[in-house]
């Protein structure tokens, strides 16, 4: 099955219930009755353990991922948090990206360090580096592609090729590609990680979070800690995510186009000085992302000239894009790192890595481009 037909149809089995749902229910029962006491280990039993709802969320999942395994957290960051205490110990040591996610950052850097776990960050661009970084009591290689808010390129294959020779589980972060353009696990990776907070559901109305994976292994060691740990996904957000999934290949289309046409917009604007987005040629890592990828998605960043000032008067006066964190829903959304996602990074080491006070980053929506693109222009004449 196609892409697009899998994210409707899997996990949805509309004869197997009892009044013959086109869409598969709710359940929303904590605990599940039994006819007699043989049976009492049967099938489900209590809905933290295992929940027909969230089942078949997680069935959908792992077919967007061709994946063998899916399974559906509370947040992304919970999934995150799952896989460190599902296959880590004190004295572990994990070799990350430097440009994560900053909640993932936090996590590593002011949680784990707590409990003597070891992180270490490098240019994963740099493959020879990555080999070099690696540690006798390295167990997670830790990658995410592309990154927020550069849009900076991490090889997959290699990377992972890289893991496996040396016996460690690389885990990618696939959040901002989301399973429509990027298949991290076909690409050799043990597990992809997604906040369905963003692409997935789409709707910017769930929390929640995802992993995928093929490995016998380690899915029982995940599936028993999701139990142990609690950090399960509701059946009533389950069941929206299940309805948001529907569309994603459709959103990701529209996400897609809307991000070029607004790319090449921005790129020629007398306004703008640079524009990050992985579909244009200009992209450093343009023929990389091409290759791994299937399509660029719908995240862009770019520097308008000037400085803090003129980036925030831009997007103070647009109306169509909201000015938020988070991203990959159907709307538009507008945005500067440094005071906002970022913040938290210290200044120095923030314009080291390229975010700069005048760094925007947008999530392109769904909504007509060319509304979008007037919206942009009114932020571009209030500055001027
Ligand atoms: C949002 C996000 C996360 C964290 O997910 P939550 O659902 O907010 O916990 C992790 N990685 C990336 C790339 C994200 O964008």
């Amino acid at each position: 099955m196609k892409f697009a037909t899998k994210s409707i149809h899997i996990g949805e089995v509309p004869f197997e219930n009892q009044h013959g749902d086109a869409i598969y229910p709710i359940h929303l029962s904590t605990t599940f009755a039994k006819t007699n006491l043989d049976d009492v280990e049967k099938g489900y039993v209590y809905s933290r353990s295992g929940n027909p709802t969230r089942d078949s969320l997680e069935n959908k999942l792992a077919s967007l991922e061709n994946a063998k395994y899916g399974l559906a957290f509370s947040s992304g960051l919970a999934a995150e948090t799952t896989i460190i205490l599902s296959l880590l110990n004190k004295g572990d040591h994990i070799l990350a990206f430097d440009d994560l996610y900053g909640g993932t950052k936090r996590l590593f850097t002011n949680v784990l360090k707590r409990f003597g776990i070891e992180v270490s960050y490098v240019d994963f661009r740099n493959i020879e580096l990555i080999e070099r970084s690696i540690k006798k009591n390295t167990k997670i290689i830790w990658i995410e592609t592309p990154t927020n808010p550069l849009l900076k390129i991490a090889d997959i294959k290699k990377i992972a090729d890289i893991s496996k020779t040396n016996n460690i589980i690389s885990v990618v972060d696939n959040t901002f590609a989301s399973p429509y353009f990027q298949n991290p696990l076909d690409l050799g990776a043990n597990i992809v990680v997604h906040s369905i907070t963003k692409y997935i559901n789409g709707h910017s109305d769930v929390i929640g979070g995802a992993l995928m994976l093929n490995d016998d292994n380690l899915y029982d060691k995940l599936k028993y800690h999701q139990n142990s740990v609690g950090s399960i996904l509701s059946p009533f957000n389950s069941w929206l995510v299940m309805r948001g999934i529907k569309t994603l290949a459709l959103r990701m289309e529209r996400h897609e186009k809307n991000a070029f046409t607004i790319s090449k917009y921005l790129e020629t604007h007398p306004s703008v000085l640079k524009v990050y987005y992985p579909g244009l040629k200009s992209h450093p890592q343009h023929e990389l992302a091409a290759k791994q990828m299937r399509g660029f998605g719908g995240m862009l960043s770019f520097e308008i000239k000037g400085g803090l000032d003129e980036a925030r008067k831009f997007v103070e006066n647009l109306s169509l894009f909201s000015l938020a964190e988070s991203l990959g829903g159907v709307e538009s959304l507008i945005e500067i790192p440094a005071l906002m996602t970022h913040s938290s990074i210290p200044k120095e080491e923030r314009i080291k890595t390229g975010i700069t006070d005048s760094l925007i980053r947008v999530s392109i929506g769904i909504e007509d481009v060319e509304d979008l693109i007037t919206d942009l222009e009114k932020g571009f004449k209030a500055v001027i």
